[in-house]
């Protein structure tokens, strides 16, 4: 970047999208839009213009932009300390894993920073545990997982993604990885031996276009794995925190998992925040030195991420997802067979099928966008709603005012 350009303010919103696509890497297609500021459910461009927020960056968002709560955390935590690394303790690391295990049920937790992380921790800690105490032969353990999956974006993820986007060009890929369909217990069943170390799931297929499964397949899934001695992961990287109107997406079926990942909405909007929580004698097989992370339970993180468990401990946001959720479902309803071929979700959380032959979910995104309304496509024909958990219903009934509008003929 040259000297100039570095001092200059583009100025104009082409101006800054010109800016990104020639220094930023072309790995995502963002919308047209540059926001400069946030609060709550809404968000300003550079030219002023305000947009109601229907994606909350991926349900990282759950409280909003910048909540009051959140941000007093991370500013009082800025005057303290932010970093140590793991070389020394901190005075918010046991506390936030404490109180992070009191408010899951669980009784460990690793504090990492990225959802992906928290993921490839998981698998890691399963195949270990599967060496250790299953007594699986060195390098044979295998994890069964789910066609249609999102887990992440590293090299060991994608190599179990179906999804030919993700993985097209990165092989070779890492073995013992074995895919099965979503939703089809006797499938899951079917690919256990011996072998297994783990079955990890996403109790609702987030990327996938908000799939929840048939009804019995999360608790068939647990039984499955009790059978045969093999742990459960259930990735609530996305559902998970509220999202659904409980806790888990997986407490909607009662189901308990082994372990765990959490990211997103750990880190209240401000920082990246992920974690495993779940049994003692699985993550216990961790010793010093084997895994790790210079951020992971960072200070700030930490500090955030007691306010963020906080806010879930009173139920609140989750009965909030759960009553407008009933009310974004009952409105999606009325949509389908008038340009909508499907609608799926739990809590505040939608997928909506466009119905082929229309305008894609790309172009209704962007009409959205123009009339004011921010969510995103997935898969071609996907619209996906995921507001802030503390949107009001004025703003939800505003935006799927808009929605309805742009979606239904
Ligand atoms: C977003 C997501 C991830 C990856 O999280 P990153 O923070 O983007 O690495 C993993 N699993 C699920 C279910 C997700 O939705």
């Amino acid at each position: 970047m040259t000297e100039t350009m570095s001092r200059t303010s583009p100025g104009s919103t082409a101006a800054f999208i010109a800016l990104d696509e020639r220094w930023s890497t072309h790995n995502y297609h963002p919308l047209p839009v540059v926001i400069a500021e946030a609060e709550g459910a809404w968000v300003t461009d550079v030219a002023g213009r305000r947009y109601l927020d229907f994606l909350s960056a991926y349900s990282a968002l759950n409280f909003g932009h910048r909540h009051p709560a959140l941000v007093a955390a991370a500013v009082a935590q800025l005057g303290r300390v932010t970093l140590t690394s793991r070389a020394f303790h901190h005075d918010q690391l046991g506390v936030f894993c404490a109180e992070l295990a009191e408010l899951t049920g669980t009784e460990m937790v690793l504090p990492m920073n990225s959802g992906a992380e928290a993921v490839e921790s998981a698998l890691k800690v399963a195949r270990k545990w599967a060496y250790e105490v299953k007594k699986i032969p060195a390098d044979q353990a295998e994890i069964v997982v789910a066609g249609s999956n999102f887990h992440g974006r590293t090299i060991s993820i994608v190599s179990f993604s179906t999804d030919e986007s993700a993985r097209a060009g990165f092989g070779p890929f890492t073995p013992g990885f074995v895919v099965v369909k979503y939703g089809d217990a006797q499938a899951l069943r079917d690919a256990i031996t011996e072998r297994t170390a783990a079955v990890l799931l996403e109790p609702i297929q987030g990327e996938a276009g908000v799939l929840v499964p048939p009804d019995g397949y999360l608790a068939e899934a647990r039984r499955v794995c009790d059978e045969a001695g093999v742990l459960l992961i259930a990735d609530e990287i996305q559902s998970g925190l509220a999202r659904t109107g409980t806790l888990f997406a997986l407490d909607h079926e009662h189901v308990r998992a082994d372990l765990y990942t959490l990211g997103k909405a750990l880190g209240g909007g401000i920082v990246p925040l992920s974690a495993v929580v779940g049994r003692r004698d699985v993550l216990g097989v961790l010793k010093p030195g084997e895994h790790g992370s210079t951020f992971g339970g960072n200070p700030l993180a930490c500090a955030v991420g007691r306010a963020v468990i906080e806010l879930l401990s009173t139920g609140e946001y989750q009965r909030r997802s759960a009553e407008l959720g009933a009310h974004l479902e009952a409105r999606l309803g009325e949509f389908v067979g008038h340009g909508v071929a499907e609608v799926r979700g739990r809590g505040l959380w939608a997928g909506i099928d466009l119905t082929p032959g229309g305008p894609s979910g790309r172009e209704t995104s962007e009409e959205l966008a123009r009339r004011g309304v921010l969510c995103k496509e997935t898969h071609g024909t996907t619209l996906r709603i995921a507001p802030p958990l503390m949107i009001s219903r004025e703003d939800l009934d505003h935006g799927l005012d808009i929605v309805a509008d742009v979606v239904t003929r």
